[in-house]
């Protein structure tokens, strides 16, 4: 039975993680090393209650209830050590993951179940650094995880039946919609989305059309909320490139070879929403979509 949760990493993806957990009556402790980091995410989590509220889909005594159950560590022993689920949620970085979870399997009790976001990284490889890979699993939620109602669920080579139903029903109890897939490069979703967002950039380096065209094309075309181009944008170009090295070495096909040009962007710096500009420039404040000066037709 799970009750008591850890989520490592109080990021982007951390703190909507914790904010689901908490909102659904678990106990959760949020770890990162940046003091900081657990101060905005303590902040972010009270803004977004704040926005349910103003929708009227909560309310006030909820968002109490919520913020009664969170608390926050930068110790990871103390902040795992009574856990019984953990979601791993750190900064990409497979050096970083593997120590991470060398450690959780020393602080944690032998029951608890360990779970990783990752984008890209192999869950089997992230088990084998740990005495336990039947219980580690990845739990792969969407950004903006509260908005985001798909979790795929990565069961690794090692990973149990038992492991993988109690994450699938766990996830039903957030009200999460949960998909069990195969540890394979890019597992299912950023097998499907990164190539189509490497076509999408070939399609603009080759000049059949521009940001907006091609953008508009799958928006009105394809029914996409968002076109490739600004999707990339809202991921982050590096981390689009870096997925795709993944599906390209993963799996030996050249066809999963990142475009130059992307290449060319992330090497100059732009990195899309988070860095100002992509294909489109980004100004704090404005919520309108300018096509980049360097994609502009004039
Ligand atoms: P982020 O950079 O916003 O946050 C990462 C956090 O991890 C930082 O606060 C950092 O201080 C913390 N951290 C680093 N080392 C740590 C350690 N040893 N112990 C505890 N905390 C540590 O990153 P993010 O975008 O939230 O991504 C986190 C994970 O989620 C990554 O694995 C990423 O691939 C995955 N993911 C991201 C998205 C997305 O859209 N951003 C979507 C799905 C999955």
């Amino acid at each position: 039975m799970i009750k008591q949760v850890s989520i490592i990493g109080a990021g982007t993806m951390g703190n909507g993680i914790a904010h689901v957990f908490a909102m659904n009556g678990f106990k959760t402790t949020v770890v990162d090393v940046s003091e900081k980091a657990l101060e905005k995410a303590q902040q972010t989590i009270a803004k977004n209650m704040d926005r349910l509220i103003a929708k009227g889909t909560t309310t006030e005594e909820k968002k109490t209830a919520t913020l009664a159950n969170l608390s926050f560590e930068t110790s990871l022993e103390n902040g795992v050590k009574n856990s019984d689920l953990v979601v791993e949620a750190a900064t990409e970085n497979t050096e970083l993951k593997l120590k991470i979870f060398t450690q959780l399997d020393t602080f944690c009790k032998p029951e608890t179940i360990l779970a990783s976001n990752t984008s890209s990284i192999s869950i089997t490889k992230i088990a084998a650094a740990t005495k336990r890979a039947e219980k580690v699993i990845g739990m792969h939620f969407m950004n903006p995880v509260p908005v985001m109602k798909l979790v795929e669920i990565i069961r690794g080579y090692a990973t149990d039946n038992t492991t993988t139903e109690t994450i699938m029903a766990l996830s039903k109890q957030l009200s999460k919609v949960p998909v069990e897939v195969n540890d394979y490069p890019g597992f299912v979703a950023n097998r499907i989305l990164m190539p189509m967002i490497n076509e999408s950039i070939y399609t603009l380096f080759e000049g059949v059309a521009g940001v907006e065209e091609i953008d508009t094309v799958m928006k009105l075309g394809m029914a996409h909320p968002m076109g490739p181009l600004q999707l990339a944008d809202f991921i982050g170009l590096d981390v689009c490139l870096a997925i795709l090295r993944v599906l390209h070495e993963g799996l030996g096909n050249p066809k999963y070879a990142p475009c130059p040009l992307l290449v060319n962007m992330v090497t100059a710096g732009y990195l899309g929403a988070k860095s100002g500009e992509g294909f489109y420039t980004y100004t704090a404040g404005s919520k309108d979509l300018v096509v980049s000066k360097r994609w502009r037709n004039n």
